[in-house]
């Protein structure tokens, strides 16, 4: 018979997988020099919109479902983007400058498998003097080989973001589909496609540095958001999103 100890009475606890992942991700920015950045869920309108290029009249407004808090005349709402912190960052800190922001955002949205209203996103941001689309690239591809193992590939497709310019999305090269042909199906991961789509990025928009008192001819950076929970999904073949903020023991505890 088990002997009843204060150790095995209490069953011991342990990391999320989304925090997991928020820590490794966090380490391999930090061996590039990136320091870890803060913001509040609360958010001024200034700082998650106007300050990011998207004054009141903007149709990007439309693209994000806001959630507004009471009294409406205050003007704040929960922040849809982490892109908030940036702003923040800028402009109490001097460039030349690198910092990651890890954190929740809000989205007023239906759920599905897919969609959840509360989600998680990494923001990414450098300043610096002679900053081009290469440091980009380069900075994200090192950043997922060393999450998802040395063979994966990044390509850059143009997109739109009112805070870059250019913009692209990120897709990275499936890593489900070595698995799935081995057993013989097509990959669900990628649809048969081989690309999956990561994250946002670009180069800072002249706009967001002009906001924060920044001379665009003498500085440029660059930017990327990305998805938390699709990465946390991507690399446990989680398949409903939902599960991750359950609190179902039977779950969490398979991490
Ligand atoms: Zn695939």
């Amino acid at each position: 018979m088990e002997v009843l100890t204060r150790d095995n009475l209490l069953k011991k606890g342990h990391i999320h997988p989304i925090t997991q992942t928020i820590v490794e991700i966090v380490e391999i920015f930090r061996g590039l020099g990136f320091v870890v950045a803060d913001g509040p869920e609360i958010e001024k309108e200034f700082y998650n919109f106007n300050a990011l290029n998207v004054p009141a009249d903007h149709p990007a407004r439309d693209m994000q479902d806001t959630f507004w808090l009471k009294p409406l005349s205050e003007r704040r709402v929960l922040r849809t983007q982490t892109s908030a912190v940036q702003v923040r960052f800028m402009e109490v800190h001097k460039p030349p400058l690198r910092i990651i922001a890890p954190g929740k955002i809000f989205r007023n949205e239906a759920t599905d498998a897919t969609h959840e209203a509360q989600f998680h996103q990494i923001e990414g941001l450098l300043v610096d003097k002679n900053v081009s689309v290469a440091h980009l690239k380069g900075t994200l591809e090192h950043f997922l080989r060393k999450l998802y193992g040395e063979s994966v590939e990044i390509r850059l497709r143009p997109s739109y973001f009112p805070f870059v310019e250019p913009g692209f999305e990120i897709d990275m090269s499936c890593t489900g589909c070595i698995k799935n042909e081995k057993a013989g199906g097509c990959c669900p991961m990628c649809k048969g496609t081989t690309w999956i789509e990561i994250m946002g990025a670009g180069m800072v928009h002249p706009n967001v540095l002009s906001a924060v008192g920044l001379d665009p001819k003498e500085w440029k950076g660059f930017a990327f958001g990305l998805g938390l929970d699709r990465l946390v999904m991507l690399k446990y073949g989680v398949e409903d999103i939902r599960h991750l903020y359950s609190g179902d023991l039977r779950f969490i505890d398979q991490f």
